[in-house]
């Protein structure tokens, strides 16, 4: 079979679930036994999103080669549970960066270099190679930004040539919109229609058209936008919100994409997995019955869950695993520092820190693991949740009053430290201690309980560690280092021996959490909230 390619466009408003939607495509396909490849094209002239705020975008996620991506390279990892690399987001950064270097190389022989042909061909070739190594059937490539953007111009063209070159049977068009409703309940096309028109200005025509939109769409609506837009009735999808995204696959299995598709690229009708749709059942399952558990999460942008949505991620899919219905209170840690204000915990049966840079918060959230190591409540540090763990029992059961860490302050007792290969660096984009690393795993701990197993690898993003001068300190009351790297001078995990469960990790097991196959420390912490309530 030749090469397939699915390319999705958004269009009317950023947000609308492009990447979702993108990912359970891949999901839908995958489950047909076809191998897939996604690719993310991000507009931005970041050559990756390392350096931006999570705040604007969400969390950072990161790849086990260390490629540092938006999150949704994560949505794409957790439905479709392929590994992706550096090569599979496309930024701005990335291309122009390319283009200008083989230009000062003089390898463009004399020519003006230009979008049409030279930057178009950077993203054409980059596509294809990533398609063509992949040894996949079908590349997916999300256009990120909204139809109409300056910036994703160029890449709206690159897949328009492509399309030509491609031959017809091997390419295929999605456009992802939003069909609002007025106050009366009407269905309104126009916005659609318009995205549309905004794209076939530009040379492109979908095939099929996403609509999303808080309730399914009504059979006239579907034909209108199919007349003015341009495409086949049953090429008009109603994707409405759902309560959880990994219901998104099944919905727009049923109303019919995958037989679209397959017409369309000529794939031949396959046995379908069911395990996916076994999952979700399980999850919509779960009611807020007897296993219902209530955690804690004390971040610094709480008021954005999207910067922590792969913990989110990974809390639910533990929790479908071992059959719990868990309820997450966002706290802002920075309220915590309030006298008093520790009374949130309450009614928590487990307590999360996650990851986080800088000293904002950094003194509530180290309330907080004070609070969860004296009254044994079930606590998990992730990261930075790990170093302020660190920092709290040295302050509290080591005694050393002003430990804290090299990054928030100035102190004699620096515990947390910068990396030693980190001493120089100046460059902030791309150069933490990040992706896939092994760890060691010390017999007889609960991290080995946690793991079953003495040598693990889990994705890191960080650029401070434990001061193994302090090491020995830090071990006492029942706190140990369970976890280590090769060397055992670098920190990985600390545990708590006299507590119901104290579990840090310095790196970040949410990333390798999957919907079918959810991260050991998350299923454990969830096993203790459980056992606490
Ligand atoms: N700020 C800490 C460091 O850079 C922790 C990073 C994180 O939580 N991802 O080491």
């Amino acid at each position: 079979m030749s090469m397939k390619f699915i390319v999705v466009t958004g269009g009317v408003m950023s947000g609308l679930g492009k990447g979702i939607t993108m990912a359970s495509i891949g999901r839908i396909l995958r489950d047909r036994s076809y191998k897939i490849v996604p690719i993310k094209i991000d507009p931005y002239i970041n050559i990756d999103a390392g350096t931006m705020n999570p705040f604007q975008h969400g969390e950072v996620y990161v790849l086990g080669d260390g490629t540092e991506v938006d999150l949704d390279l994560g949505n794409y990892e957790r439905f479709t549970d392929v590994e992706l690399e550096r090569a599979h987001n496309i930024t701005t950064g990335v291309v122009y960066s390319a283009v200008i270097e083989r230009e000062r190389k003089g390898e463009y022989l004399g020519q003006t270099v230009q979008i049409i042909p030279h930057v178009t061909n950077e993203i054409k070739a980059r596509i294809r190679d990533v398609a063509a190594n992949s040894g996949a059937d079908i590349c997916l490539v999300e256009v990120g930004g909204t139809v109409g953007d300056i910036e994703s111009m160029p890449f709206l063209e690159a897949v328009r040539q492509m399309q030509g070159e491609e031959s017809e049977t091997d390419f295929l068009f999605i456009h992802v919109t939003l069909v609002p409703f007025t106050a009366l309940g009407e269905q309104k096309t126009k916005p659609t229609q318009h995205s549309v028109k905004a794209l076939r200005e530009l040379g492109l025509q979908p095939d099929i058209i996403v609509c999303r939109c808080k309730k399914a769409l009504k059979v006239d609506v579907k034909k209108k936008i199919a007349m003015f837009c341009n495409v086949k009735p049953e090429a008009v999808i109603s994707a409405p919100d759902t309560e959880d995204i990994y219901e998104v696959p099944l919905l727009l299995e049923k109303e019919g994409i995958y037989t679209y598709v397959m017409q369309k690229l000529q794939l031949e009708q396959q046995k379908k997995d069911m395990a996916w749709l076994k999952m979700v059942e399980r999850q919509k399952a779960l009611s807020a019955g007897d296993n219902a558990i209530l955690i804690a999460i004390v971040g610094k942008y709480a008021e954005l869950e999207d910067s922590y949505l792969s913990i989110k991620e990974a809390i639910k899919h533990a929790a479908t695993a071992i059959g719990c219905k868990v309820t997450m209170r966002w706290l802002e840690a920075e309220d915590l520092e309030v006298k008093g204000a520790i009374t949130v915990f309450d009614n928590v049966q487990g307590i999360l820190v996650p990851g986080g840079f800088g000293i904002r918060g950094a003194e509530g959230k180290i309330k907080a693991i004070e609070y969860a190591r004296v009254n044994k409540i079930p606590f998990l540090g992730l990261c930075f949740g790990f170093q302020l763990a660190v920092i709290e029992a040295a302050r509290n059961i080591a005694k050393l009053k002003d430990a804290h860490s090299a990054e928030l302050c100035d102190t004699p007792h620096p515990v947390i430290d910068l990396l030693e290969e980190q001493k120089g660096v100046t460059a902030k984009g791309g150069t933490m201690m990040l992706g896939d690393h092994e760890v060691f795993i010390r017999g007889d701990t609960l991290a080995e309980r946690v793991y079953g197993k003495k040598k693990i690898v889990e994705r890191h993003r960080h650029r401070y560690e434990v001061n193994p001068e302090y090491v020995g300190m830090i071990e006492r009351e029942g706190m140990i280092f369970s976890g280590s790297d090769r060397s055992g001078l670098r920190m990985e995990i600390l545990e708590n021996q006299q507590h119901p469960f104290f579990f840090a990790t310095q790196f970040h097991p949410e990333f390798k959490s999957r919907p079918n196959k959810p991260s050991p420390p998350f299923i454990a912490f969830l096993g203790a909230c459980m056992r606490k309530r």
